[in-house]
């Protein structure tokens, strides 16, 4: 019957521990015993300065004033040792790290150092893994640049990793403008649309191979003509009536040397058809596994080859078209995984 109000005051673990060098004790609410030095606190924030002047603890442990605190050892722990010049707590629970922010703002804690340990632990903690819209949203509240980046960046890779994955949010959204949590919305769709965005704007235009056409001037000229992996001997010798031959699309491309212009160049309908079917299969999924996909290769190894097979030209080139195919598709996956690195967050912060 007794055990129930019986107090069990424990200590708590390094470097905040009974064996620590401390002038003072902090204890939770919980009864949890902080053993920690006054001067590394004060640097952090005037608050504690004024919590050892004003207090007048009763009791006395191992020659330290035990002062008695509000907070459960659960949010004091990872506080005290942002305050303390260690390693930084790493968050499991966005629980707790809102519940440390808010104490560390009810306490004035806005030192550099302590700021700055507060979004390395955000940045490296398991919370961002599993829930980066939600610090997304506090990181837009407190101007956190890196971790709006960090977080943005990861609720793209969750949607890809888990099509169950939903976009969840808490309390922190109510300290945001919709304006704010659009940025989010937006990112999320630029990076989506960057693989056919770049299908599309590399054409200029369909026709019979040679055929003047003036396309309009496009604003980015993605790819060398040495990337795209259909020399000019390609159009050579085919059968009559081969769809290769036939059916053809013209791409803007650029030539370094020797004068650095821009031109367009022949290639197959296949060939474009399959770069734009990624395009519109990575919004689905926009990771590099999407663009090497074998079920959108093996779609277009059919189109190229299968379906010219009366072509004897197509028909012996059939194992170099094929080498040339699956090259294309790794150099698209550069040029499209540069361009998403290269999206960014609209925020008015950095
Ligand atoms: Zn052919």
């Amino acid at each position: 019957m007794s055990t129930l109000n019986t107090l069990v005051i424990t200590d708590a673990s390094s470097p905040f521990d009974s064996k620590a060098k401390a002038d003072v004790i902090l204890r939770s609410v919980d009864l949890v015993d902080f053993h920690a030095l006054r001067y590394l606190l004060t640097l952090a924030s005037p608050f504690f300065d004024s919590l050892f002047n004003d207090a007048s603890p009763d009791i006395i442990k191992n020659e330290k004033p035990v002062i008695t605190m509000q907070e459960g050892c659960r949010v004091l722990g990872p506080l005290l040792q942002l305050c303390y010049p260690s390693s930084p707590p790493l968050f499991e629970d966005i629980g707790v790290l809102m519940e440390v922010i808010s104490t560390a703002s009810k306490f004035c804690i806005d030192s550099e150092g302590f700021l700055g340990s507060l979004r390395h632990a955000v940045l490296i903690s398991p919370v961002m893994q599993a829930n980066p819209e939600r610090l997304f949203a506090i990181g837009i509240r407190h101007r956190w640049g890196d971790v709006c980046k960090t977080a943005a960046a990861r609720s793209v890779a969750l949607e890809v990793e888990s099509a169950l994955h939903r976009r969840t949010f808490g309390d922190e959204l109510s300290h945001i403008t919709a304006a704010e949590l659009y940025i989010l919305i937006n990112y999320h769709q630029e990076i989506a649309d960057v693989a056919l965005r770049i299908a599309q704007e590399i054409e200029s235009g369909s026709g019979p191979a040679n055929a003047n056409v003036v396309a309009p001037y496009p604003n980015n000229i993605w790819f060398s003509s040495k990337d795209i992996p259909l020399p000019i001997s390609f159009f050579k010798d085919h059968t009559n009536g081969c769809q290769s031959l036939q059916i053809t699309r013209k791409i803007w491309v650029y030539d370094l040397h020797p004068d650095d212009h821009v031109f367009t160049i022949d290639v197959p309908a296949w060939w474009y058809e399959y770069t734009l079917d990624i395009g519109f299969r990575f919004r689905d999924k926009p990771c590099r596994e999407m663009i090497l996909d074998p079920e959108l290769f093996q779609k277009a190894v059919n189109k190229a080859i299968h379906e010219n097979s009366r072509c004897t030209k197509c028909r012996d080139d059939a194992s170099i078209i094929i080498r040339r195919l699956h090259d294309w598709t790794y150099v698209f996956a550069r040029v499209v995984e540069d361009n998403v690195k290269e999206v960014k967050l609209n925020t008015d912060f950095s």
